[in-house]
């Protein structure tokens, strides 16, 4: 057996009983989004094992709906082919389609047995490879790479694992068609490299394509990632945007689960590289794994969760090696009571933090307004903000590969009005974050984390609490990241 069957038959977090124990019965069809990450598809041994998973599950599940992302690795080689092109490094944009040919006739080849299938397949997957090498072709000749064109090379991964998939389904006696998210109905605006749906365009189109089809017990196969404006442009949702394509579709479809398979087995406790004894969560709720993602516990898309919290559509989070296990499941409530009031410590490294200080900020409304205005025109993704009560200082974490810009940009506009004295950047910091919904309203959850990790004479250099009070993070010597994880970890007894 590869599940627990009960577990299936759960529909809704209202049908679960306050201990989270109680699976009800149901009558009616269940539907499931499930996606498959690159780990899970990295070859076509793999492929293959997915595409088996699914119809095991097809088994009981009346109703599957797949989202692919590209083979492990293909995105970051499509990026990089793009800047090589850009470049006018030709020889290298052959060497590369020659490449990525070969991995995807390999994985084809072990993927789908049937000497049709595999031969109808190997044409479909050329005549991409293509689109793709005139694509690149391109770019070099005109040494330009828009954000629109570097979209259209990037989706080319998901194209190409998704059909092998989607072959591999059929191989296996499974009725399955392959659609890429735009012919899925996945219609989006046009902030290529960061598209966003269009939800009043892609509801009708999701459902008009879909719904028979699921009714009707044959299985899409889609391709992450990847939508479409309007005009069939071709756009990208964000890395790791393959969840977000799952959680959408799972949305627009009244999906009663949406299940990420993926290489581990739900989000845990603490990096278990950092911690040995790290646990799985088995349950969260959408506004905890929201903390979690953005600190980067096991980095889940930050916009996937939108879709399915505000349907209230839980979200299992699951090991295609060990579909067995628990995993970890989020819904609204995200478990009961009992729980510990801190569920999760996470690091996040490669940050900067960044002080701004001078007297010309002090009783002067609008300066924490105009820092991130400033560093919002140029882009500059703001982690973490405090400020003195002195209104002296404000202290910034960015991502350390934006420090230096940050500190130009804001030296250039405040310096200039002589609103401070000084910008400085610390680049050997990292950011510790205590995640949990049970530190609301739990007094002394703040002075445990600081006497925790004073107690291993780490020194804290910054304090922020999110005004949700889901997490409290700080920031603290980058050398002394680890012992910090550690020490709240401990304190919290997650490991056990
Ligand atoms: N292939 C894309 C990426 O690597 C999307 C995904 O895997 O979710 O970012
Ligand atoms: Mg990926």
């Amino acid at each position: 057996m590869l599940f627990h069957p009960l577990k299936l038959k759960f529909h809704s977090h209202e049908k679960l009983e306050p201990n989270g124990e109680l699976w009800e019965a149901q009558s009616w069809a269940l539907r499931i989004v499930m996606k498959f990450g690159g780990t899970s598809l990295s070859d076509g041994k793999r492929i293959r094992n997915a595409a088996e998973l699914v119809k095991r599950y097809k088994g009981q599940i009346e109703e599957i709906a797949v989202v692919a992302s590209a083979m492990g690795g293909v995105t970051d080689d499509l990026i990089g082919a793009a800047e090589r092109a850009k470049a006018g490094e030709r020889a290298y944009v052959e060497g590369f389609l020659e490449r990525l040919s070969k991995r995807h006739l390999d994985a084809l080849e072990e993927a789908v047995s049937d000497p049709g299938l595999r031969g109808e397949l190997a044409g479909n997957i050329e005549r991409e490879l293509s689109d793709l090498g005139r694509a690149l072709i391109g770019v070099s000749y005109l040494s330009e790479l828009t954000p629109r064109s570097r979209d259209y090379i990037l989706s080319f991964g998901e194209r190409l694992s998704t059909r092998i998939l989607c072959g591999a389904l059929r191989d296996l006696g499974m009725r399955a068609e392959y659609f890429t998210g735009f012919e899925a109905g996945i219609i989006t605006d046009a902030n290529f490299g960061e598209a966003a749906p269009i939800y009043e365009l892609a509801r009708e189109r999701v459902k008009a394509v879909l719904e028979g089809r699921l009714r009707s017990g044959s299985i899409p196969v889609v391709t992450g990632f990847i939508g479409g404006t309007a005009d069939g442009i071709v756009t990208t949702l964000g890395r790791g945007g393959s969840d977000y394509t799952a959680t959408i579709l799972g949305a627009l479809l009244d999906a009663d689960e949406v299940w990420l398979m993926t290489d581990v087995n739900g989000l845990m406790t603490a990096d278990p590289k950092i911690v040995p004894s790290a646990k799985t969560i088995r349950r969260v709720s959408y506004s905890e794994a929201a903390e979690m993602a953005f600190f980067g516990a096991k980095s889940l898309h930050p916009r996937a969760l939108e879709p399915v919290s505000e349907k209230g559509i839980p979200l299992r989070i699951k090991n295609t090696f060990d579909p067995d296990g628990e995993g970890t499941l989020i819904t609204k409530e995200g478990g009961d009571r009992s729980d510990k009031v801190v569920k999760a410590v996470t690091l996040i490294k490669n940050v900067s933090l960044i002080t701004v200080s001078g007297a010309g900020m002090v009783g002067a409304p609008g300066a924490a307004a105009r820092i991130f205005k400033i560093l919002g025109d140029n882009r500059i993704n703001v982690l973490m903000i405090s400020q003195s009560s002195s209104e002296y200082n404000i202290s910034l974490v960015v991502p350390r590969a934006s420090s230096k810009e940050a500190v130009a940009a804001l030296r250039r506009d405040l310096q200039e009005r002589g609103l401070v004295k000084e910008v400085i950047s610390e680049d050997d910091v990292c950011v510790v974050a205590a995640v949990g919904a049970g530190m609301r309203g739990t007094p002394g959850v703040a002075a445990r984390v600081f006497t925790a990790v004073a107690r291993k004479g780490v020194n804290v250099r910054m304090i922020a609490q999110g005004s949700s009070e889901l997490n409290i993070s700080f920031v603290v010597g980058e050398s002394d990241g680890a012992t910090a994880v550690r020490a709240i970890h401990e304190e919290f007894s997650l490991g056990s």
